[in-house]
């Protein structure tokens, strides 16, 4: 067999019958790709145990000789059972394995062997399902066979064995078998981390940690073997985000100057004082907007810490020398929410000399032609928009600046859509979803990160409440008549439910719902917009309250409709899913009840709670759960109710996440981006991986002396991986 490498195709190593259910499970196609498709734990074959009273449940290995073998057909099912019967001389038990006629080759009466599996006992005769076993080698006549023979099964059964991510049409030891023979092939392996990282770090070559991750002889191989790939994993990433951003940063751009008449005006007029973090957020982006290289920041801040007025304030400073800006919102509720409050903000003079226009996808065609004249010619400063923005025949005079608002929503490619449109605009992206800070090392790596903790003064907080509807009906029942008080106040109310109608869900967010099973009684349905309007119409209690439904079936303008006429005040009780949960501003809402909460994620009910207490009035918020106590669903929800600290509950809710959601689903198509590294374990290791990688490119920004890591970025870039990774 000619040696492979790691970019050998699999199918050339292993035959395509093999590559193929890989290929299509796991999307290895390549050595190296089956080779970084590590255990995901390793098992003991086990003690080796006397046949005698053996415990059924338990994994056990056991030294045996066949005594018979039988092959039945099944009358239940179709196929075969093939059945063994071993004895060690202290009892006996019996092997089954279906539809493995071909196993009666290997398995004769008289041979010795070692045997492992979990005991089941069928009809009182305990047995092996499909074991894994290994026969000895016949030499009954040499002297002192047994003894070997002992010494190798007290060898095999202390072996780690690799536990693999597997699918019911390619089972973990199919995996392995697959891997052996990979391993079989390769040569020797490429390095592409320089030699003296791998001493001063002191991890294992390439070659050696895979050889080792799969083929461990001992615990300490395995272990050394993983730790080595997993900082070669952070290694490798923080490289790539590092090098993106000094690309990024050497570009050229236009300098946008500090000194702007308009924004000079715009604070002259300002109602309030910035808060000093608004201050320090915005001096730090003004700096870099005169600078002649493009901005790459991301700028992130509680709900209501205002953010958006630090963006317009940047808008403004562009607009000073006749530059535009472009502001990417997710929703059309919150685009249009945008471009109310920037003509406000700007106040009428100013509104009119900046001209803001509105681009969203279901707009009157005669209007969304004005609005496009008025970005080709240069006459509007200001677009505000949904991804309609990002659509080809829009075209800007010059566009220098790109505000992506809730970041998260968007991906990389969208942002570059939209960046294309400038040459090398400044780009600040931002979130109201606080990503904890090993998170925004991994996710965000290639932006400046830029935090707001304060909140402007005179917010009146927010209490918030776990309501366990069945442990506490009387509570449940106490909301409704809250709701009707805050009524009666002239207050508004929200209500949000996971669903637009019964078995109709909506989840635009693209974040995982919360654990679905745990929901107690399944009974009732979930809750849902179209039955909860309902119910709350016919309630005596609201009966002199408009209520009306929200979520995002509704066609685009019924949607500004209802929005305008709740911020208007003309509407009591909204009752909406997650279209509401950004951003959405109506300072006379005080209540936010959310109805079977634990559908939803921790920071998805941050931010809901966030649409509360956002004017003089404090905040109430109502969780609602069936969800039983001590469920990880009843666990998001009490670590909600207990702090409103967005920062701490993204620590919360790294925990409480199960791996891998974290940096969302984007990474769910094709390569896996993260393997071993876990952003909430591995903070530190991934910390210093990034000074590692941070002091190579110092040193050596070309990566003259570590070709194989250049190529390695090459390829990153080309094939757009981190761009993945980003998006989340
Ligand atoms: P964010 O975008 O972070 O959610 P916004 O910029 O929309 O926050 O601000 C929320 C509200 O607070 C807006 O009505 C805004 O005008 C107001 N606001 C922003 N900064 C201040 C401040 N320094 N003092 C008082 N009110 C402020
Ligand atoms: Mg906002």
């Amino acid at each position: 067999m000619t040696t492979a490498t790691l970019e050998t195709p699999l199918d050339g190593v292993v035959g395509a019958r093999t590559a193929k259910p890989l290929a299509k499970a796991f999307g290895v196609t390549t050595v190296g790709e089956l080779l970084h498709h590590i255990p995901r734990r390793y098992s003991r074959r086990g003690e080796l145990t006397p046949l005698a009273g053996l415990p059924p449940g338990e994994h056990i290995t056991v030294v045996a000789q066949v005594l018979d073998v039988r092959e039945r057909t099944m009358q239940r099912r179709r196929g075969s059972l093939l059945e063994a019967r071993i004895t060690d001389g202290t009892g006996t038990l019996s092997l089954t394995f279906f539809n493995q006629a071909w196993r009666a080759r290997d398995l004769v009466a008289g041979r010795r062997g070692i045997f492992a599996g979990k005991v089941s006992e069928y009809r009182g005769q305990l047995q092996l399902q499909h074991p894994e076993y290994e026969l000895f080698e016949n030499r009954e006549d040499a002297p002192g066979a047994d003894q070997l023979d002992e010494a190798a099964a007290k060898a095999w059964s202390e072996t780690p064995v690799p536990i693999y991510p597997a699918t019911a049409q390619v089972p973990s030891w199919t995996v392995q078998r697959t891997v052996e023979l990979a391993l079989d092939a390769l040569g020797p392996v490429d390095d592409p981390i320089p030699a003296e990282i791998l001493r001063s770090e002191g991890i294992m070559p390439l070659g050696r940690a895979l050889e080792l991750v799969h083929r461990p002889r001992t615990d300490a191989d395995w272990r050394g073997a993983r730790e080595s790939l997993r900082f070669r994993e952070a290694f490798e990433l923080q490289l790539a985000l590092l090098d993106r951003r000094r690309r990024a940063a050497g570009e050229p751009s236009t300098p946008r100057p500090i000194e702007s008449a308009p924004l000079a005006r715009f604070d002259a007029a300002l109602p309030f004082e910035l808060t000093g973090d608004q201050r320090a957020a915005g001096a730090a982006i003004a700096a870099e907007l005169a600078q002649p290289h493009p901005m790459h920041r991301l700028l992130q801040g509680e709900v209501g810490s205002g953010k958006t007025l630090v963006a317009l304030r940047a808008m403004l400073q562009v607009a000073g020398s006749g530059g535009q800006s472009a502001l990417l919102a997710p929703t059309e509720v919150l685009a249009a929410q945008h471009f109310r409050s920037v003509v406000e903000a700007l106040g009428p003079d100013l509104a009119s000399e900046m001209n803001p226009v509105l681009l969203t996808g279901r707009m009157p065609a005669a209007e969304r032609k004005r609005a496009l004249l008025a970005l080709a010619s240069g006459t509007s400063r200001i677009a505000i928009g949904t991804h309609a923005l990002i659509s080809d025949n829009v075209t800007f005079f010059d566009l220098g600046f790109i505000v992506v608002d809730e970041q998260h929503r968007f991906g990389v490619d969208q942002r570059e859509a939209l960046r294309r449109k400038g040459t090398q605009p400044h780009v600040l992206a931002m979130t109201a979803t606080p990503i904890p800070r090993t998170v925004a090392l991994t996710a965000f790596g290639d932006l400046e990160v830029t935090t707001i903790r304060e909140l402007p003064p005179g917010r009146q907080g927010i209490e918030t409440f776990a309501v366990p509807e069945i442990e506490m009906p009387r509570r449940a029942a106490r909301v409704w008549e809250r709701a009707a008080e805050e009524l009666v106040k002239g207050r508004q109310i929200y209500v949000v439910c996971p669903a637009i109608a019964p078995g109709e869900a909506e989840t635009p967010s693209g974040e995982e719902p919360g654990d679905a099973g745990d929901a107690a009684g399944e009974q009732r349905p979930i809750a849902n917009v179209a039955e909860t309007v309902a119910e709350l119409r016919a309630r005596p209690e609201y009966a002199g309250a408009r209520i009306e439904g929200l979520h995002g079936a509704l066609p685009g303008p019924e949607k500004d409709r209802i929005m305008t006429e709740f911020a208007a005040g003309e509407i009591g009780m909204l009752v909406a899913t997650t279209v509401i949960e950004v951003g959405v501003n109506v300072p006379n809402a005080s209540t936010m009840i959310v109805r079977d909460a634990d559908r939803f994620g921790i920071s998805q009910l941050h931010q809901l709670r966030g649409r509360v207490g956002r004017g003089e009035h404090a905040g109430l918020c109502l969780l609602m759960t069936r969800a039983e106590a001590g469920s990880v669903a009843r666990e998001r929800i009490d670590a909600i109710a207990a702090t409103s600290d967005g920062f701490a509950l993204a620590e919360v809710d790294l925990e409480l996440r199960r791996e891998g959601d974290i940096l969302g689903t984007a990474q769910s198509g094709g390569r896996s981006t993260l393997k071993l590294l876990r952003v909430a374990e591995h903070g530190e290791l991934i910390q210093h991986a990034r000074d590692v990688a941070g002091a190579l490119l110092e040193a050596d920004p070309e990566l003259v002396a570590a070709p194989g890591l250049a190529e390695l970025l090459a390829r990153e870039r080309a094939a757009g991986h981190i761009d993945n990774l980003a998006k989340s």
